[in-house]
């Protein structure tokens, strides 16, 4: 498969994985930034440091529900998600977070990274 066809599965996999594991016994997710509550197929897998970074693309640490409006919104504020992020991840999360996306990823281990996250989802998602 070639690398933007194994990003865009990585991505959907991931994506469901995420929502997924944070749903209650109904299903529902909550968003982290309006409160708002729906089944967890509704919810979006948002990005605190924007997706095109392929370092944190995959990060539990950097990705978080949304509902469809707070994830539009993120792109245009960041003010709110960084609050949460702040009073949420564990200490020193937004630096280490910032850290990592400067630092560069080789097309290997880029590759590698993909080919184990679609791992890990699956095992999820089964
Ligand atoms: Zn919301």
């Amino acid at each position: 498969m070639n690398l933007p066809d194994l990003e865009n599965k990585a991505d959907l996999l991931y994506s469901q994985a995420l929502r997924k594991s944070k749903a209650d016994h109904r299903g529902m997710v909550t968003c982290i930034l309006c409160g708002k509550e729906m089944p967890w197929e509704e919810s979006e897998c948002s990005h605190y440091i924007p997706r095109g970074n392929k370092r944190t693309r995959f990060h539990p640490s950097n990705t978080h529900i949304n509902c469809h409006d707070c994830n539009i919104r993120h792109n245009d504020n960041q003010e709110p998600f960084r609050k949460w992020m702040l009073a949420n991840t564990f200490p020193g999360g937004v630096s280490f977070l910032r850290k990592l996306s400067r630092e560069y990823i080789y097309s290997l281990d880029y590759r590698i990274l993909l080919d184990e996250t679609i791992k890990q989802s699956k095992l999820i998602l089964k």
